[in-house]
């Protein structure tokens, strides 16, 4: 195994936190001189906030980590393609290069929709996408596959529950 999988690993343990936690599975870590100094999961449900991504909670504890908000020595592993707002955070942090595993057709700013980081900003980090890219895909995968059996489930049994009872 690299040292890039090893992280992109590191980063799905937390997706798959995540997703027991009832949260669409993204995991995410920040990196420094080969060391984990941030890590982040997606928490929009828990916390109830749009600003609740993997990539941003990552960031904002690195900085912490390091006293500082310049990460330009860090590199960001994350399972799933970052959006705008995450690509902006990871912008603003200076991060050196960003790993994703799955491309995000709905909102992916690296390269899929857009990519944010060939823009002319003063910060243009590198990418490299497709890293373990059908473990992360897959992560995401089973758990809509989850939600999608658990709300026919329910659907059923309230379809059961409203049957009239008819006599043998
Ligand atoms: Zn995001």
């Amino acid at each position: 195994m690299t040292e890039q999988e090893k992280f992109m690993k590191a980063a799905l343990k937390l997706a798959r936190k995540a997703a027991e936690e009832g949260e669409v599975p993204v995991g995410c870590v920040v990196v420094c001189d080969g060391k984990i100094v941030g890590r982040g999961r997606n928490r929009r449900e828990t916390k109830k906030t749009a600003l609740g991504h993997a990539e941003l909670e990552a960031i904002g504890k690195a900085c912490r980590k390091l006293g500082g908000w310049r990460l330009h020595k860090c590199d960001l592993y994350v399972t799933l393609e970052p959006c705008p707002m995450c690509t902006g955070a990871i912008i603003n942090a200076r991060i050196r290069t960003v790993y994703y595993g799955a491309p995000d057709p709905k909102a992916g700013s690296c390269g899929t929709l857009v990519n944010l980081f060939e823009l002319p900003y003063n910060h243009q980090p590198a990418v490299v996408g497709g890293l373990l890219e059908d473990e992360c895909a897959g992560a995401l995968r089973d758990f809509f596959r989850g939600l999608r059996e658990r709300k026919k489930r329910e659907k059923q049994e309230r379809q059961r529950a409203q049957e009239p009872i008819t006599e043998a």
